[in-house]
């Protein structure tokens, strides 16, 4: 807290006109209210005798960051159910898998839940517990990524037989990499008569995702969400690799989780979907949320039911937040309110949203040199390329081959035919990468986002160009007097 001269004069058992006095005769007047450096309240406190020892106060963002980033003890930490996002190009039949899988789960009585929007859900199979999180849509899922929160364990990839890979997909299979976890492909509408499902395994096999039925470490499962064929098998599948990462976590510690999605309701006040990470949340715990805090006053499951306290990978709305929060930062329990208060007010003031994780810590060309230089090997600048047609973008990729510098390479994590959109930025701004348009504009709200994530899209007309610039770009940052 500030170090006033009434807090100072209390620290140090000397009268407050003593402090002003001495700032005097220096010729600066203050008030008893008014705030000292450090230096200056050392200074005073040595002169008038005291050998005054200033503490900082916790840093409390150092913290949080800490228990997102740190693993408990090992011998803390118990199995939880996988969290699994269900990704895929828009009509593939996501909403109709997930009726699916849900409705098997919910008993006749409660099956109105089912109409209403669920931000993510858990469903039993074998006495185990599956969490699913709905993202509406891979802009969003990318959007929680780059807000840090990596909540998601193995993703699930919808591709409807009809339809092959579209666009959307190749745009959710670079969200997917990035995040690097498993994925598994739903091979869906297989209930279609004449549906040519060999063609969606070779472009699958095109796009570094070789099925595990042709030798490579993809599982492809066929389905239908209008008949229910596979499921049984895709759960099957989603559990069998759960249990080969052996998800764990702490269920005995203060929660931690993300948000993801919240709203204002009629009745209730401010509705937050939290989804746990590690410990436990309970009614009455005190959170801090992005920049909005607040007593839990009501935990929800996904049925809508009140329950009391939620561990590990459970899905809950609660009640009690002041404010609605973005979708995607992470919630923390805290001391008490008054700690979640001050440290949401904090970020509210000075505008940012929560703590940067480490691992979403906004990477420049320079600290990737320098992390080359500092010998930590070959660096990797990922790049986003989007052109005009097919051929532009095979043209820039045999451009960026023949890139060659000592200390960095590039990677181009996705490409695409069309302009920059904020799935795009999103991806960017989660892989710290950079976007290359050739022949394409940015959409506006791209352009926006971009902006606001501090995301680079730079524009080229000519193909030499894009290396040019790179490699001129890092000669810069090698040379910094130019
Ligand atoms: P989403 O946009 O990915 O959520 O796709 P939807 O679940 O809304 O499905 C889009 C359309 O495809 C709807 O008309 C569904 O009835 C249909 N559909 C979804 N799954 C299947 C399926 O397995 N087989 C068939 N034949 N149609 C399906």
């Amino acid at each position: 807290f500030p170090i006033t001269v009434r807090n100072l004069s209390e620290a140090i058992g000397r009268p407050a006109k003593s402090i002003m006095g001495y700032f005097f005769q220096d010729g600066k007047m203050v008030t008893i209210n008014d705030e000292l450096g450090e230096e200056d309240a050392l200074e005073v406190a040595m002169e008038l005798g005291v050998d005054l020892e200033i503490k900082r106060g916790r840093d409390i963002e150092a913290e949080l960051l800490a228990s997102l980033d740190h693993d408990d003890d090992e011998d803390t930490m118990e199995w939880r159910p996988p969290i699994i996002t269900i990704l895929g190009h828009v009509d593939h039949g996501k909403t109709t898998l997930v009726d699916r899988l849900r409705s098997a789960n919910v008993a006749a009585g409660e099956a109105g839940g089912i109409t209403q929007h669920i931000a993510a859900y858990q469903i039993e199979h074998d006495e185990q517990a599956l969490t699913f999180v709905d993202t509406p849509g891979h802009a969003a899922f990318g959007e929680m990524r780059a807000r840090g929160a990596n909540v998601t364990d193995i993703i699930v990839l919808v591709i409807a037989a009809d339809d092959g890979v579209m666009p959307q997909t190749e745009e959710c299979i670079s969200h997917a990499k990035n995040a690097g976890v498993p994925i598994i492909v739903a091979l869906n509408k297989m209930d279609l008569p004449e549906v040519d499902d060999q063609k969606t395994l070779q472009q699958l096999a095109q796009h570094d995702m070789l099925p595990s039925e042709w030798g490579g470490e993809y599982e492809v499962i066929r389905t239908s969400g209008e008949t229910g064929l596979g499921l049984d098998e895709l759960v099957e599948t989603i559990q069998l690799t759960a249990e080969l990462h052996e998800y764990r976590a702490n269920p005995d510690r203060r929660a931690v989780g993300a948000c993801l999605e919240a709203f204002r309701d009629e009745g209730r006040g401010v509705i937050a979907w939290l989804i746990v990470q590690k410990g436990t949340l309970k009614v009455g715990d005190d959170v801090l949320c992005g920049t909005t805090y607040g007593r839990i006053r009501a935990i929800y499951d996904d049925q809508d039911n009140e329950i009391s306290e939620a561990g590990p990978s459970r899905p809950v709305k609660v009640a009690g937040l002041n404010e609605v929060p973005t979708a995607g930062v992470h919630f923390f329990v805290m001391e008490d309110i008054e700690e979640a208060r001050q440290v949401a007010e904090t970020r509210l003031h000075e505008g940012r949203a929560e703590v940067l994780s480490t691992r979403g810590k906004p990477r420049t060309l320079e600290d990737i040199l320098s992390a080359a230089r500092e010998g930590e090997g070959m660096q990797t600048l990922p790049l986003i390329v989007k052109a005009d047609s097919p051929g532009s973008l095979e043209a820039i990729r045999g451009e960026l081959g023949k890139f060659e510098h000592p200390e960095v390479q590039v990677a181009i994590i996705h490409q695409g035919v069309g302009g920059v959109n904020e799935s795009d930025v999103y991806l960017a701004s989660a892989a710290d990468a950079i976007i290359i348009a050739f022949h394409v504009v940015a959409e506006d709200r791209a352009e926006q986002l971009a902006e606001k994530e501090g995301v680079e899209i730079r524009r080229y007309n000519i193909i030499y160009e894009v290396t040019e610039q790179i490699r001129l770009s890092l000669e810069g940052m090698l040379r910094p007097e130019k």
